[in-house]
């Protein structure tokens, strides 16, 4: 290469400064619209199959530029939600975002900080977060968290930390197979599957995760679980940690959680909460009840992203102990040397030394904002908003012949199913499935599905600050309207 090449450097900021800025006013204008409007358009429609194939382009190798890119977002993608901002979006258990929140993503992937470690205010930022999280959910502010994707991956953080620190040998230089004593963990049937995804990942086999049955309410059996321990111990193994759950993902039921935390007391064992939503019952003083105990956790996983309604992706880990948390993860190699007291380099909490990540996003901006922006009590009312609507919901399905509530409401999560004189449970579980789907081909709303005790339920699990009373009408109107269509129409 001759050096006259080397001046023909290249950057990816624009040109034209400019013309950026007026872009960039456009799609804040255009998404504010679009948020704006959002009860307007369908809740979900499915996607055309000219878009799908606009998604297997080939790579391209020539500009473009930044106003086309934008014109094709608006034409091939914005058009085409998931539905999760729509008022009647009540599928699995999915937030709905913020304006300020998106607004936030942005500023956050402006400053575009690591937070892996060093010395700048991010790192601060995601501290005051993680304090404030401490408090909401009880813990003193000695102990430790971090903010990470979602409720799987905090799950995977909390029972890190419970395996290596409950194991009775070095795990991290031994590996599991070192060990002296199976590792047994608890929870019941009801369980998030992300807690078994982490068992599975840890190393401990799908098996070593004992799966307790519920009583009626969908709540751990407590005696059958000091049943399971008994047997487990005198068989040799090593029970070493209980899951309790702090809102089901089916029914929105909570285990006794004081209860757990006394048995793990007594054993030795480390107690797990996976409070991805229902944790969030914290902040409300009419459902403080029901995590009654969630402090004596020595760990804890929810989210942010799905009800204190922050853009996806944000959940987090919470650990009583710092040292325990730290021991689980930390591993500094000489490149990322830290802990001194000047310069980039120092800050001696580097929240690499507390996870799986080492490159971290500023996903602590957008909760920071959020909860400046609101007040952490106005969360607390919207919460309980949801709950009352769950329980308007449950009366509404109550009082019409033609539906059938299939669990308890305990929290805000109702099941139902259309019922039809004469069928058996196969012929509803198709019928049901058929409704749901032209539910959500209709756009008029977008609840999901699961099955309890061999019944295909329709499933509202209400995690949205937008929903009102009225679009719980629309949705039991329009599940009554469609069963007796379609029932009609096999006759
Ligand atoms: C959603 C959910 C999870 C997983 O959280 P993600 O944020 O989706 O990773 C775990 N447990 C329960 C009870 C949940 O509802």
């Amino acid at each position: 290469m001759k050096p006259e090449d080397d001046t023909n450097e290249e950057s990816l900021d624009p040109q034209d400064w400019n013309a950026m800025r007026a872009l960039g006013h456009r799609m804040v204008d255009d998404i504010m619209s679009y948020l704006e409007t959002v009860r307007d358009r369908p809740v979900w429609q499915p996607l055309p199959r000219q878009v799908k194939e606009y998604m297997q382009q080939p790579l391209p190798r020539q500009p473009q530029g930044a106003e086309s890119a934008y014109r094709d977002f608006l034409k091939n993608i914005l058009p085409h939600p998931m539905g999760n901002i729509h008022p009647r979006f009540w599928g699995w258990v999915i937030g709905t975002g913020t304006p300020l929140g998106a607004l936030a993503e942005m500023l956050a992937a402006a400053m575009n900080p690591n937070l892996g470690g060093a010395e700048h205010v991010a790192n601060h930022v995601e501290g005051q977060v993680i304090d404030w999280c401490k408090e909401m959910m009880g813990y003193t502010n000695d102990a430790s968290g971090l903010l990470v994707s979602g409720g799987s991956m905090a799950n995977l953080v909390g029972l890190t930390v419970a395996r290596n620190t409950k194991a009775e040998f070095d795990l991290r230089r031994q590996g599991v197979p070192a060990a002296p004593r199976k590792m047994i963990l608890y929870g019941s049937v009801e369980t998030h599957s992300s807690v078994q995804k982490a068992v599975e990942l840890l190393g401990l086999g799908g098996d070593a995760l004992r799966m307790v049955p519920v009583n009626s309410k969908y709540e751990i059996d407590i005696p059958c679980l000091k049943k399971f321990i008994a047997e487990d111990f005198a068989a040799g193994y090593y029970p070493f940690c209980i899951i309790g759950n702090a809102g089901t993902v089916n029914t929105g039921a909570f285990d006794n959680l004081s209860e757990l935390a006394d048995i793990c007391e007594r054993e030795g064992m480390w107690f797990h909460v996976d409070g991805a939503f229902g944790a969030l019952a914290a902040l409300c003083p009419e459902l403080m009840e029901l995590v009654h105990g969630m402090d004596k956790a020595d760990s804890i996983a929810f989210d942010l992203h799905k009800w204190l309604y922050m853009p996806i992706e944000v959940g987090c880990a919470l650990v009583r102990s710092e040292e325990d948390h730290r021991r689980a993860f930390s591993l500094t190699a000489d490149y990322l040397a830290h802990g001194g007291k000047r310069g980039l380099i120092a800050g001696s909490h580097w929240f690499s030394d507390y996870g799986i990540q080492l490159s971290r996003g500023f996903r602590a901006l957008k909760v920071w904002m959020s909860i400046k922006e609101h007040g952490i009590e106005k969360y607390g009312r919207l919460i309980l908003q949801n709950v009352r609507q769950a329980n308007y919901l449950a009366r509404l399905v109550d009082s019409e012949p033609d539906l059938e509530r299939l669990a308890p409401v305990p929290l805000n999560i109702v099941c139902f199913r259309f019922m039809a004189e004469g069928m058996n449970d196969d012929a509803l579980n198709q019928l049901n499935q058929e409704i749901l789907i032209q539910l959500h081909e209709s756009g008029i709303a977008a609840p999901s599905y699961t099955t309890l005790n061999g019944k295909y339920a329709i499933r509202a699990a209400i995690t949205n600050h937008r929903s009102q009373r009225d679009d719980f009408n629309l949705l039991v109107s329009e599940v009554v309207h469609l069963g007796k269509k379609l029932t009609k129409e096999k006759d």
